[in-house]
């Protein structure tokens, strides 16, 4: 691996502005680098400037060259950078980076984060041989059989990218990618922030950014895959967890913050929760509006394109499987196992989607994003189905 650190001066009056433009959009190209393993922001303010630093660690030199260019040492300046910086250091430096072997967090909670699925067992009771969400036939346990982490485990090897997806909406994905790999979205709304699955890491930063955007008013949950770290995200921002009871028997951690819900909608402020069926019986969709400000500092606006259809977008998890090709969205009872759902429980999806209001679609994976044409792209598969299955 190879670091790579760019200093830069403002005045200390710009401390705090330049830190979240940094934070913002500042990083956003590193983050969007294939190869990118890791980017902190460095700071230190004195009496009259501050001091800021990127420290990013990727892959190897080439994937520094994709996103720096040639030479790879000359640092990369922005627009906005004229408004802050007092000068503009024509370099960087890099070097080569390593991991160390033997150290790791030094912690007494035994590891109970199953490695496969990320979901957290209570560590004050016996921990299951195999992972039963692992070990349904709709997931699977690795090559390497059952293994175990832990939440001091995860902070240390990983951290979490936040992306603005658009305004009042950001995706939040652990990185390097960790068991099934998901990414939880938050929603920011003047009636309540939601948090729109989970993933199994919270550290110090994420927190930081959540409570900033004005904390969250709920965390629910599109189906047992995405349970993950439920329990420790609510109680840092001591909220209730919605999930659909039908899928009550799948909780391996249960607490007084989860609120069972019944029947096929539930509004959350101005958002909508759909019970679809199919992948599991609770399976989920939330539908939310387009554009919207949060309850704590606004969105910077001008650097997310406002959606101006208003016909809002559906958070999918796995309920909805957007094809890497964008073409398709597919249903399953089984995504990784290539088990299908009977061919009424399709039908049954596609007739309750067909009354919801949106345009747009993001499902758990990264490339998972129709927007504006979901709704075509969503006739087209149901074509598809209907064809296969002869309705
Ligand atoms: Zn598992
Ligand atoms: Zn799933």
């Amino acid at each position: 691996m190879i670091t790579r650190i760019w200093h830069g001066r403002t005045k200390a009056a710009d401390a705090d502005l330049y830190l979240q433009f940094l934070q913002e959009k500042g990083i956003q190209d590193y983050i969007n680098t294939p190869g990118i393993v890791e980017v902190r922001i460095g700071r230190n303010v004195e009496a009259d400037v501050a001091h800021f630093w990127t420290i990013s660690t990727w892959k190897d030199m080439d994937s520094i060259t994709a996103f720096a260019g040639d030479p790879v040492d000359k640092a990369r300046y922005y627009p906005e950078d004229d408004k802050f910086l007092l000068e503009f250091e024509p370099t960087v430096l890099h070097y080569e980076t390593f991991t160390p072997l033997e150290i790791g967090p030094d912690s007494i909670v035994p590891d109970s984060i199953c490695t496969d699925c990320g979901t957290y067992f209570p560590s004050d009771k016996p921990i299951p041989e195999v992972c039963p969400v692992c070990a349904d036939d709709r997931q699977f346990v690795g090559p390497e059989g059952q293994t175990w982490t832990s939440q001091d485990k995860l902070r240390y090897k990983h951290n979490v990218l936040i992306k603005p997806i658009r305004e009042g909406l950001y995706s939040l994905k652990m990185n390097p990618s960790f068991a099934i790999g998901q990414r939880a979205f938050l929603y920011c709304s003047e009636q309540g922030n939601l948090l729109w699955d989970c993933i199994p890491l919270l550290n110090e930063p994420t927190e930081t950014f959540v409570r900033g955007k004005g904390g969250l008013s709920g965390i629910v949950l599109s189906h047992p895959h995405y349970y993950s770290q439920m329990n420790l995200w609510a109680e840092a921002f001591d909220c209730p967890i919605y999930i659909h009871e039908s899928d009550a028997s799948w909780i391996m951690d249960p607490s007084p913050r989860i609120q069972l819900w019944k029947g096929d909608t539930l509004k959350l402020g101005d958002a909508t929760l759909y019970n679809l069926g199919g992948h599991f019986p609770g399976s989920c969709v939330l539908q939310v509006q387009d554009v919207v400000n949060g309850k704590g500092e606004p969105a910077r606006t001008g650097d997310i394109e406002p959606v101006k259809s208003g016909a809002g977008a559906l958070l999918a998890g796995d309920t909805l499987y957007i094809a890497p090709s964008k073409d398709f969205v597919a249903v399953s009872y089984s995504y990784p196992n290539h088990i299908p759902l009977p061919g009424k429980t399709v039908k049954d999806i596609f007739e309750k989607l067909a009354d919801i209001p949106f345009d747009t679609i993001y499902g758990a994976f990264e490339y998972q994003s129709l927007e504006g044409n979901a709704k075509e792209i969503l006739k087209k598969s149901v074509q598809r189905y209907q064809e296969a299955y002869g309705w």
